[in-house]
C-alpha cells in the first residue's frame, strides 16, 4: 500500500481542476490542486516550527477546511493526527493533551476561553490559533508565510497515523492509534459500500473528530476524487438548505441527527441529487429507519462499529433495509464477526461461538483494526485477545448470519433475575405518537435487584405515564416485567458527539427527582 499522503496526491493528478473542498457557508472552494497547495504549505509551516515525521498535532477544531488541510498535512508528513472534540471542558482536554503529548495544538478561536485555562496548567503546550480574522501569529498566517513546494513523502503504510480518543461512555477516555494501511482499508470498505464515484458530492456535517464522519465519509471521498461540502455544525434547516444549493448525493449523520431532519418538512427543498444517506454510530430504533425511508424516499446504508475498528465493521445494504429492519448487517469485507460467550475452567476462559439467536458478546477481527490503545499495553491486551477485538456489545446473529445489536454489557438491566435490554423497551415506546426520543435504564430497586426506568421526551406535553404504561402493557412486544416502572419527562436527552445517549449522567440526575 501507499500512505494516505500519496492516495491524496493520486487524486490531485488525476482531477486537479475538480471542486476538492467548499465551505458553503463561508464560499470558500478549492480544487484538488489548490488545495493541495494549501496542504504543502500546512507540511512546510509545521516543519519550519519545529513538528517531525511520528509528532502527534492535536486540533481542537470545529468542522472546517482547516481542519481537513490540517489531516491531509499530517498524512502527507508522517505526522500523529489528533483530533479532539470541540465540545470538551479543558480540563476533558488536558487528559487527552497529557496523555498524546502533542507537538502542536491547533484550536478555533471561539474555543480561545477553554484553551487559556488549559495554556495555564500546561504552559509549555505549544498553540496556535486558527483565526478568521488576519493575525501575526495564527495557523492561517503561518500557511500564507510557508512556500508551496512539495516536500518529498517519506511515510510508509504501517507507520501511526490516526490518535482518536474513545468518546468514553465510561471511564476516561483512551486514545486509539491507527495506522495509513487500517484507514486505507476502512476508506476502500466504506467506498464499496457507498457505491462511491469521482462526481459524487459528500456533505460534512457530523463532527468530523469523529471516526464515523472521517474515516467512513470524508476520508474515502479524498480517496475517490470527490468532492466535500464541509458544514461547521449540524443544523438540521441549514443542512437541508445546503444540500439543495450545493447538489449533495451523499451525508453520514448519527440517528439523532436523521431524527432532527425528519422533524423538518424536508418537501420544501428540492432533494433531487442525494442519492444516499449513511446512518450509524448508535442504535436507531426500526420506526425511525422506517419513517426516515418513507421521509427522505432515498437509499439507506447502515454502518455498525467502534473506533477501535476504525470503525464500521459491518453494513446493512439499501436493499436489506426493509427485510432486516433493526439488523446491523453483515460483517464487511476483510472482517468477520462473531458471537461468543466465555466458558470457564480452573485456569482460564475460552471463547465459545454460539448459535443463532442467542446473545452473547460481538467479537471482531479484520484489517481496519486499531493498532491498540496509546500507551496503554494492558487495556490493549484487555480488548484484542487472541487477535479478537472485544466490543463490549450483546448481540445475536439471525439464521442468515445477519446480525442485531441489543445492547451494551454495562447497560444490560437485570430484574428480578431476567435480562432487559434497554434497547428492546426504547423500541417500543418510539412506536409511540407523541415519544420524541427516550431512554431506558436501570436503578436499584429493593425487591427486584434493578427496576426499568424510561426517560421521555414528549411531541405533545399531555400524554400521561398511564397512557404510556398502556401502550407498553399492549405491545405484542413487551413482556411485563420489562415495563418501565417509572417515568421521567424530560426537555432532551444528554447525547454525545456521536449521538449516543450518556446514560451515566441520567442515572446521575434522576437519583434525585422524586415521581
Ligand atoms: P465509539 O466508542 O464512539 O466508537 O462507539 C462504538 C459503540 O457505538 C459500539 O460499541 C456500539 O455500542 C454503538 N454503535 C455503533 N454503531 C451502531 C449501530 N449501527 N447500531 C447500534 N449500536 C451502534
Ligand atoms: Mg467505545
Amino acid at each position: 500500500y501507499l500512505s494516505i499522503g500519496q492516495l491524496f496526491e493520486q487524486s490531485v493528478n488525476k482531477f486537479p481542476s475538480k471542486e476538492a473542498i467548499v465551505d458553503s457557508e463561508r464560499g470558500r472552494r478549492y480544487t484538488y490542486s489548490q488545495w493541495n497547495e494549501l496542504v504543502n504549505q500546512s507540511v512546510q509551516a509545521f516543519r519550519m516550527s519545529g513538528v517531525k515525521k511520528g509528532d502527534v498535532v492535536s486540533v481542537f477544531l470545529f468542522n472546517s477546511i482547516e481542519f481537513a488541510t490540517i489531516f491531509l498535512a499530517c498524512a502527507k508528513m508522517g505526522a500523529i493526527f489528533n483530533p479532539i472534540n470541540f465540545r470538551l471542558k479543558w480540563k476533558e482536554v488536558a487528559h487527552i493533551v497529557c496523555d498524546a503529548t502533542p507537538a502542536l495544538f491547533i484550536y478555533d478561536e471561539l474555543l480561545a476561553a477553554e484553551v487559556s485555562q488549559l495554556q495555564k496548567a500546561d504552559p509549555k503546550l505549544r498553540c496556535w490559533m486558527s483565526s478568521t480574522t488576519s493575525r501575526a501569529d495564527s495557523l492561517q498566517t503561518y500557511i500564507q508565510n510557508a512556500p508551496t513546494t512539495a516536500l518529498p513523502i517519506e511515510v510508509n503504510e504501517d507507520e501511526a497515523y490516526s490518535l482518536m480518543y474513545t468518546s468514553g461512555t465510561t471511564g476516561k477516555p483512551k486514545g486509539v492509534l491507527h495506522r495509513h494501511r487500517d484507514m486505507i482499508e476502512q476508506s476502500l470498505i466504506c467506498m464499496q459500500a457507498l457505491q462511491l464515484r469521482p462526481h459524487d458530492r459528500g456533505l460534512t456535517a457530523a463532527p468530523m473528530f469523529h471516526c464515523a464522519e472521517l474515516h467512513c465519509a470524508f476520508l474515502p471521498r479524498i480517496h475517490c476524487g470527490a468532492t466535500s461540502i464541509i458544514m461547521s455544525q449540524f443544523q438540521p434547516k441549514q443542512v437541508l438548505s445546503i444540500m439543495e444549493k450545493e447538489c449533495i448525493s451523499v451525508m453520514f449523520a448519527a440517528p439523532a441527527m436523521w431524527n432532527m431532519l425528519m422533524q423538518e418538512d424536508v418537501t420544501q427543498y428540492r432533494l433531487d441529487a442525494l442519492r444516499l444517506g449513511l446512518y450509524g454510530g448508535a442504535p436507531m430504533a426500526p420506526i425511525l429507519i422506517r419513517k426516515l425511508m418513507d421521509t427522505m424516499g432515498i437509499a439507506l446504508v447502515q454502518a455498525y462499529g467502534m473506533t477501535e475498528m476504525g470503525p464500521a465493521i459491518s453494513f446493512l445494504y439499501e436493499e436489506e433495509q426493509e427485510r432486516k429492519v433493526g439488523s446491523a448487517g453483515i460483517a464487511c469485507p476483510n472482517h468477520e464477526i462473531r458471537i461468543v460467550k466465555p466458558v470457564y475452567n480452573e485456569t482460564s476462559a475460552t471463547m465459545q461461538e454460539l448459535p443463532p439467536f442467542e446473545k452473547g458478546e460481538i467479537i471482531v477481527r479484520g484489517t481496519s483494526m486499531m493498532k491498540g490503545y496509546l500507551g496503554k499495553k494492558q487495556a490493549t491486551a484487555q480488548a484484542l485477545r487472541s487477535g479478537w477485538y472485544h466490543t463490549g456489545d450483546i448481540g445475536y446473529k439471525d439464521e442468515d448470519g445477519y446480525l442485531y445489536v441489543s445492547d451494551r454489557i454495562d447497560d444490560m438491566i437485570i430484574s428480578g433475575g431476567e435480562n432487559i435490554f434497554p434497547r428492546e423497551v426504547e423500541d417500543v415506546l418510539f412506536e409511540h405518537e407523541d415519544v420524541l426520543d427516550v431512554a431506558v435504564f436501570g436503578e436499584p430497586d429493593e425487591v427486584w435487584g434493578e427496576r426499568v426506568v424510561a426517560v421521555i421526551v414528549r411531541k405533545k406535553e399531555n400524554v400521561s405515564v398511564e397512557e404510556l404504561d398502556c401502550f407498553c402493557q399492549e405491545s405484542a412486544q413487551l413482556a411485563n416485567y420489562k415495563r418501565p416502572r417509572r417515568y421521567i419527562f424530560s426537555q432532551e436527552l444528554p447525547r454525545n458527539a456521536s449521538g449516543k445517549i450518556q446514560k451515566y449522567v441520567l442515572r446521575e440526575s434522576v437519583r434525585e427527582i422524586k415521581t
